[in-house]
């Protein structure tokens, strides 16, 4: 617990400071955690909202940390708990910006900041998911965003990022309210994603779906 209680400092401007020790951060948690199976298309635990994180206890601690090795085990940038079969709203995340800054860090209960309209700019790059295996797709989504929510610890964070890194934030969060991104496609492109994740082999171990 001690290591984590100074791992997110807060800036001047509310925002956290994700982008400092990434690499010793990012590997204390995962030397502490154990890799999980991730979850695919059609768990249940994917397609509904998550609950609420209400004890800022060791026991999140412990799913934080086996979170980052799951998500270093399957390469991901970031990853939500209902990913590894866990029915709460947090989510973590290694992920670089389109700056080339890595950002590192974790949210618990978070909520997506409504932005306005001028600084909506629409960004149509490719996107990926754990739990839709080997399928890629493009899908719009605005180049900035900012959620705020809660640390490991409970104390109120604000976490701002920039292309890739924005994609992250808004696709890490719908993860959490049920949401995957190929929800956001087209019905003809989420048919092409699932036929990529039908014909692929994922290069980690999944749960197998009842
Ligand atoms: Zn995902």
């Amino acid at each position: 617990m001690s290591q984590q209680e100074t791992d997110q400092q807060v800036e001047n401007d509310g925002f956290v400071v994700d982008t400092e020790d990434c690499e010793e951060r990012e590997q204390a948690y995962r030397a502490r955690g154990t890799s999980r199976p991730i979850t695919v298309v059609g768990n249940p635990v994917l397609h509904k909202e998550c609950k609420d994180v209400t004890e800022f206890d060791d026991k999140l601690a412990a799913l934080i940390d086996d979170m980052f090795a799951s998500q270093r085990t399957a390469e991901g940038v970031g990853l939500a708990a209902n990913q590894i079969g866990v029915d709460l709203k947090v989510f973590v995340y290694d992920c670089m910006d389109d700056e080339g800054v890595r950002h590192v860090g974790v949210v618990c209960n978070p909520v997506l900041e409504e932005l306005p309209a001028d600084r909506r700019v629409l960004d149509e790059s490719n996107e990926g998911c754990l739990s839709v295996p080997t399928a890629y797709a493009e899908l719009a989504r605005p180049d900035y965003a900012e959620v705020s929510g809660q640390d490991a610890e409970g104390n109120p964070i604000r976490v701002r990022g920039t292309g890739y890194f924005a994609r992250c934030l808004q696709h890490e969060t719908d993860h959490l309210y049920g949401y995957l991104y190929i929800d956001r496609l087209s019905k003809r492109d989420r048919k092409d994603a699932l036929k990529q994740m039908a014909e692929g082999t994922p290069r980690y171990e999944v749960v197998p779906n009842a």
